[in-house]
């Protein structure tokens, strides 16, 4: 049995189906955690940057990858993950930011040029009214990728992310 062709397009998609392990309404690539496809025949290599280091999800991440490639009849699938440069908030699509939003989680502002002051500085808003009246009420969400706020404008708890 020869190997099945697949592109890199194909790869690329069937990443794309891949849902972020915490934050279900968006995908892997949503995210900008791939970093890098490249297929050598039968073999397909996918590296990745998980969102955090602190995630608690990377096996998760790393398996569901591999399955989303093998299911495309790849027989060799080679996930690697990489720290080298860190993720950053700036890799999340635009229209991934709309859907975070929507879910009830306040999207990152970009972190731009200046990263060394953005942690505290970037405003947060509310996700469901848009006031920037809001209380960080524990350091560390579910997970040590978001923090919890409180609006106190709709008075609602809401989940942000650390922009990094
Ligand atoms: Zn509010």
């Amino acid at each position: 049995m020869t190997a099945p062709h697949v592109t890199p397009e194909q790869v690329w998609a069937a990443l794309a189906t891949v849902p972020d392990p915490e934050i279900p309404v968006v995908s892997v690539t949503d995210m900008g955690m791939v970093r890098d496809v490249s297929v050598d025949g039968g073999h397909v290599t996918v590296t990745f940057t998980p969102t955090f280091s602190g995630c608690p999800a990377l096996h998760v991440i790393r398996e569901s990858i591999g399955e989303a490639v093998r299911a495309l009849g790849v027989p060799e699938v080679e996930v690697r993950s990489t720290l080298t440069p860190p993720w950053t908030t700036d890799w999340i699509q635009e229209d991934a930011r709309e859907r975070l939003r929507q879910y009830g989680i306040a999207p990152p502002a970009p972190a731009g040029d200046s990263p060394l002051i953005t942690l505290e500085a970037d405003p947060t808003r509310c996700p469901r009214c848009g006031s920037l009246n809001v209380r960080m009420t524990a350091s560390f969400g579910p997970t040590l990728c978001k923090r919890l706020f409180v609006c106190d404008s709709c008075k609602e708890p809401f989940e942000g992310f650390k922009s990094v």
